[in-house]
């Protein structure tokens, strides 16, 4: 049954992630109407299965890509700059604890190569003002006697960390609807049509059946999904499946307070609050695949032992105690990355009045970008830090595209 139009909203956004709940916040926060969309439930993607680490530090997936993409990188550490003062006032703006821990995080060396990479990435953090410095392997022991003595020495960035994955979505949601956002669970988007009045027509398959709703503005939070969103209006964005893994140990005294990662090797490991060891980092699990053999991207990954294994053995050359601590579970996720590395955020140039943000690691950057991108849905403000992850980067992509 197809239920009447509806125009009362000034906002779609679709996807109840990090991304899209956060959005949902700041834009309520700002007057909008908003109505958010989730096809499942709340946190039911990536936001929910991620490692929860609060990185700042020049990613290894830059690094391990030669100097150019290194110095690519390097243009996010604005961005990373506004993420430690976010992440650090975040349970004041919510109300609410959000097992946030920032003592602190170590990306290790194993050889004199990982030390100079490391010293390189060091270099640039500082010229652009994140006051990361290096450690040689005695200060690195003195601060973090846990590792392992083998160790060359570490980077160190004060303010890395971690935080809990499972209630931050809540914390925006729960705090968008008290301020007038309205969130309807179970519910998909399923057609996308522009008028010629340039608004947004949506279809929407909810518990009640179709609705329709018309509205002058729409934010595809949709993870690894946008591309697939944006697609219903001949639009294309280029997101690109991450999928892969997360593993967490039993519980142990607390030994480890810093987020830990790896200059060489794909590796995060943190203790949480309860004690337990998260170990993760980048190793990608499985793809399902469909009956015809092409990609499923709406079922969950599956383990890939053999990563499984290697980023358990790297946890283990790096704290040498954890092996001592039995595996409860290791779970798989899918996330995206953008064809240069960066989010994509802000308006398609094609489609005004569609937003898209999405790609990269965005539970440490969600709650900024979110943030910045409500400024610029609600005052048309261009934030100087969101101007390289315009979608106007991917413009030539929609030079065939037709819209009213
Ligand atoms: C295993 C793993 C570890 C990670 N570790 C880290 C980390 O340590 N630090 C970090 O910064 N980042 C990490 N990431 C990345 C981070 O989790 C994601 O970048 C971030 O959560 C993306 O949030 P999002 O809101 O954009 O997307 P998601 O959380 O994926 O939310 C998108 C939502 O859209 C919904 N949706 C899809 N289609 C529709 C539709 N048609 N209609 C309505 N709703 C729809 C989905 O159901 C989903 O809930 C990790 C990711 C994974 C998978």
């Amino acid at each position: 049954m197809m239920h009447g139009e509806t125009s009362q909203f000034d906002i779609l956004i679709v996807g109840g992630g990090l991304v899209g709940s956060a959005a949902a916040w700041h834009l309520a926060r700002l007057g909008l109407k908003v109505l958010l969309i989730e096809r499942g439930h709340l946190n039911a993607g990536a936001s929910g299965q991620n490692a929860g680490s609060l990185h700042f530090q020049i990613e290894r997936r830059f690094l391990e890509q030669g100097e150019q993409a290194a110095a690519d990188g390097a243009r996010i550490v604005s961005l990373n700059r506004l993420a430690i003062a976010d992440w650090r006032g975040l349970e004041d703006l919510l109300a609410r604890p959000l097992d946030i821990a920032m003592h602190g995080g170590l990306m290790v060396a194993e050889t004199e190569a990982d030390m100079a990479l490391l010293a390189f990435k060091v270099e640039r953090e500082n010229a652009l003002g994140l006051p990361s410095q290096m450690l040689d392997g005695a200060a690195l022991r003195e601060r973090a006697p846990c590792l392992s003595p083998a160790l060359a020495g570490a980077a160190w960035l004060a303010g890395e960390g971690h935080a809990n994955p499972r209630i931050l979505v809540d914390a925006f949601a729960t705090g968008a609807q008290g301020r007038g956002a309205v969130i309807r669970v179970g519910t998909a988007l399923k057609a996308l049509t522009m008028a010629r009045d340039g608004t947004y027509q949506a279809v929407l398959d909810g518990p009640d059946g179709e609705t329709r709703v018309r509205v002058p503005r729409i934010l595809l939070a949709a993870g690894h999904w946008v591309p697939r969103l944006a697609g219903l209006l001949g639009l294309n964005v280029p997101l690109y499946p991450a999928p892969l893994m997360m593993s967490v140990t039993d519980r142990a005294a607390p030994t480890l307070p810093f987020l830990i990662q790896h200059g060489g090797k794909r590796l995060s490991m943190k203790q949480t609050e309860d004690g337990n060891f998260l170990i993760g980092g980048g190793w990608p699990s499985r793809l399902a695949r469909r009956a015809d053999g092409s990609p499923d991207l709406d079922s969950p990954p599956l383990v890939e032992p053999a990563n499984l294994r290697a980023n358990l053995e790297v946890a283990r050359r790096v704290m040498p105690a954890i092996a001592g601590q039995a595996l409860l579970r290791t779970w798989t996720g899918m996330t995206c990355i953008s064809a240069d590395q960066l989010p994509i955020v802000g308006e398609v140039p094609a489609a005004p009045g569609l937003f898209v943000a999405a790609g990269g690691s965005l539970f440490t950057l969600g709650p900024t970008l979110a943030r910045l991108l409500a400024q610029t849905i609600a005052d048309g403000a261009a934030p100087e830090e969101l101007a390289m992850f315009t979608p106007r980067r991917f413009a030539h992509l929609d030079a065939f595209a037709v819209l009213p």
